[in-house]
């Protein structure tokens, strides 16, 4: 919490923006910003300066750009054309605020699929649980494949959507920070870290200009989202940067070279056709519309790292979960137990890269410490 929030919430803060006068502390006070608590890693986007508390706003000494907190979770998103828009997604994190509060966050997660991605009943009861299965999911991750990354802090969940991660790791006592495009996710984040014991570490921010000091993390983990990124190369410098000496991270991805159905629009094929007849033939085979998602291969991710002067890293494809597969139909049981048996297999797994569902990329960063 910082000083002034008693009388001032982050809510008033925004209604303030379209007209209601909000009193807001009269001196600047230069570290403990609105929304950033304890973790002072938030840095400006642009200019990778100092953010300074200015009243209720965040400010950046060097180049004065000026960032909104909203619902305590500091925008620090640069201006940028993205499948979001700002404005509607400040609005839903205010509707999204109050509603968790008033009826607790599972209705919430709720109405986030019922009414902002316009699923139906069926689909959003279906996704809210899907979001509570992954927070066991993630608790259990963080003990297994991801120990190895996690061991230093600062820690950043990045593409953190409703903040399952950082709250599987508020149930086991750690802390990881999330940062993502969308405040309506960030807003549940919060309160879900909350119900889970932990002090939510947030910030609205964009993957390709990440609002985080250079050098400053002890690990960085990015589960499916590379996918979902505009400027992919861009991204990958990005954790490049952030990262310290023997900073780590992991990502995972579905493999664009793919056996399986594109897991986003569930059409066969996809990845096997040059990226410019992708979208057409997911219209034609679905009816649906392919925007937002380019599937990498390993030899397109492993450029793109390498560009990003990454090295040290490995490329894994690992079985599917018991866990995932207890969901599925008897038929994708059935395909998801013999993939489990041919990915095992030693010399099946050199030729994973072109048949593989999904695969994770874990390393560390090249940098050597230096003594000032
Ligand atoms: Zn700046």
């Amino acid at each position: 919490m910082w000083a002034g929030a008693d009388k001032c919430s982050p809510f008033r803060m925004w209604i303030s923006r379209y007209g209601t006068r909000c009193e807001s502390p009269s001196t600047v006070v230069p570290t403990m910003a609105p929304g950033i608590g304890t973790l002072m890693i938030w840095c400006c986007p642009s200019c990778h300066g100092e953010l300074v508390s200015n009243a209720m706003l965040l400010e950046c000494g060097p180049c004065a750009r000026q960032f909104p907190v909203v619902c305590e979770v500091p925008d620090l998103r640069l201006e940028a054309p993205t499948w979001i828009d700002y404005e509607t997604d400040r609005s839903r994190a205010l509707i999204i605020d109050e509603l968790a509060s008033a009826k607790g966050v599972e209705t919430a997660i709720y109405d986030v699929f019922r009414h902002s991605r316009k699923f139906s009943h069926e689909k959003s009861t279906y996704r809210v649980k899907q979001v509570y299965a992954s927070i066991e999911r993630c608790t259990d991750q963080l003990q297994t494949w991801l120990a190895a990354t996690v061991q230093l802090g600062p820690i950043v969940d990045l593409g953190c959507g409703p903040g399952q991660m950082s709250a599987a790791a508020a149930g086991q006592d750690r802390q990881i920070a999330g940062i993502d495009v969308s405040i309506e996710w960030l807003t549940i984040a919060k309160h879900l870290i909350r119900a889970y014991g932990g002090e939510p570490q947030l910030a609205a921010g964009l993957a390709e200009a990440l609002p985080i000091k250079s050098n400053s993390l002890g690990a960085l983990v990015s589960l499916d989202v590379i996918e979902h990124v505009g400027g992919q190369q861009a991204y990958a410098n990005e954790i490049a940067r952030v990262l310290g000496p023997n900073g780590r991270f992991a990502i995972t991805t579905p493999n664009r070279f793919s056996l399986s159905p594109e897991p986003h629009v569930g059409v066969w094929g996809v990845g096997y056709l040059p990226v410019p007849w992708q979208a057409p033939w997911v219209k034609l085979a679905s009816g649906s519309q392919y925007e937002y998602t380019r599937l990498l291969s390993v030899k397109e991710t492993t450029r793109i790292f390498n560009d990003a002067s990454m090295t040290d890293f490995e490329v894994i494809f690992p079985p599917i979960a018991d866990e995932e597969i207890a969901i599925f139909s008897p038929l994708r049981t059935k395909l998801a137990h013999r993939y489990n048996q041919i990915i095992r297999n030693k010399f099946m797994k050199l030729l994973a890269p072109y048949f593989g569902a999904y695969y994770r990329v874990l390393g560390s960063t090249a940098k050597i410490e230096t003594t000032p």
